[in-house]
């Protein structure tokens, strides 16, 4: 390696923060100042705008079900835009600037398609660019297998490519802008009081980002975890500083909760009068995995007269496929039948302090009761507690706990 680690940033820049042509030239703005102190920057950039989400429903306007090479092929190309737009800019700023694509910034995945795991980074391009004094702006969402083949990583997955970058390139700091100035105790544009946090711990934003906080690719939160990347989530729109994501929040020991979250894109399957006998989960959920369908929470209800309901959770998404593949199991095992709810959301509350103080289960549950909230499923790890209901209760729940967590006097 030529540099030692302190002297290389990578900024990341979200879909809002390249959304226009003065956008970019606003974050070649930003990005020439910090050139003034930092001598090797990386940026990595998401599509303009929503130019993922309509290049997808062009997908979908030629063919009901997309070859998965030519579908990573169309959406990865909505980063090529922005990317050789940033550089242009930079470039007539009087930066040198060059893009790269992930093929050419040496990012290789896996190789199955749209949400391909990143799995080595050979950064021979990118260190040779830094030399020649470049700005290196690299495409994030994207990378190549060992077909020689686009695939991209996922939504929301630019994230990922910036931390996998910083950590391959030992950057001090990966700086993620996007369109709130960090983040913050939920979703503030779901429930208004939310508060931003100075900073969070990984394992906490691991939670909230698995749990829906979209405000970070959960990957990229793992991957920074792993290789103690510092993370620092602000908006490219304002100075302000935002939050630092970092190994320890030095703050609030008494907290019990750190922040909320709500998935609003959930399914329920019930499984129904299955035989009480080793074995059936495991058939069950193999049948599942096989077919690539992720199961969340799991319930098995007590055994009566020897036999059980199974009830789980999915995506919406993988709703009507969950289904086909379950009928066919209760079958094989001559369960009762299979029963679906397709309108679930599931709301959850996150905070390493909840390990040590007892009975914020119950509350979470009694504030739910009290306004007549059913609660369908429920899941907990040490810090996070999770919840299924029906989906129209979700946001007013969101609210409810907020509200009771006292998240709004941090
Ligand atoms: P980008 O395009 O920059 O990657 P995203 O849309 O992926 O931005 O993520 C930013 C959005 O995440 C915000 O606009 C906000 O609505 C949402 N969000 C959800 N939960 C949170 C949270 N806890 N803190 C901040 N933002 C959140
Ligand atoms: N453009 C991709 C998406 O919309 C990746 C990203 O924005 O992180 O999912
Ligand atoms: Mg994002």
């Amino acid at each position: 390696m030529t540099f030692q680690a302190a002297e290389l940033l990578v900024q990341k820049f979200g879909g809002t923060s390249v959304g226009n042509p003065e956008r970019i030239r606003a974050v070649a703005q930003r990005v020439a100042k910090t050139k003034l102190t930092t001598p090797n920057i990386v940026v990595v950039v998401s599509a303009m705008g929503d130019t993922t989400d309509e290049l997808i429903r062009l997908a979908y306007q030629v063919s009901d079900s997309p070859t998965p090479r030519e579908y990573d092929a169309l959406i990865s190309t909505g980063e090529n835009v922005s990317a050789a737009l940033l550089a242009m800019a930079l470039n007539a700023q009087g930066i040198p600037a060059v893009s790269l694509t992930g093929p050419q910034a040496g990012i290789y995945t896996e190789s199955t398609y749209s949400k391909a795991r990143i799995t080595k980074v050979d950064p021979a391009r990118i260190w040779k660019e830094l030399d020649l004094g470049h700005v290196v702006v690299v495409t994030g969402f994207q990378g190549i297998n060992e077909l020689n083949d686009v695939t991209t990583i996922g939504r929301g997955g630019s994230d990922t490519s910036a931390v996998v970058l910083a950590a391959t390139l030992g950057a001090k700091e990966c700086e993620i802008y996007t369109d709130v100035d960090g983040v913050y105790t939920t979703d503030p544009r779901v429930v208004p009081q939310a508060v931003k946090l100075a900073s969070i711990s990984y394992d906490e934003m691991l939670e909230l980002a698995a749990l829906g906080a979209k405000v970070l690719h959960p990957r990229s939160v793992e991957c920074a975890k792993e290789n103690r990347v510092r993370l620092h989530v602000r908006s490219s729109f304002t100075e302000a500083t935002g939050t630092i994501v970092k190994e320890e929040s030095e703050m609030e020991v008494n907290r019990p909760v750190t922040g909320a979250t709500l998935m609003e894109s959930e399914a329920i399957i019930t499984i129904q009068n299955v035989q009480d006998r080793p074995g059936v989960a495991g058939h069950l959920f193999t049948q599942l995995a096989n077919a690539t369908i992720n199961v969340d929470m799991i319930i098995q209800s007590s055994e009566t007269s020897q036999e059980n309901d199974i009830t789980f959770t999915i995506n919406e998404s993988d709703l009507t496929a969950a289904t086909l593949v379950t009928q066919e199991v209760a079958r094989d095992i001559g369960a009762a039948g299979v029963k679906t709810d397709p309108l679930v959301a599931k709301v959850s509350i996150v905070g390493v302090g909840m390990i040590s103080k007892p009975g914020i289960a119950a509350k979470m549950f009694k504030v739910l009761a009290d306004h007549n909230i059913n609660i369908k499923l429920i899941s907990t790890s040490e810090i996070k507690i999770s919840c299924a209901v029906a989906r129209q209760d979700g946001r007013r729940a969101l609210q409810l706990l907020h509200d009771a967590f006292e998240l709004d006097q941090l």
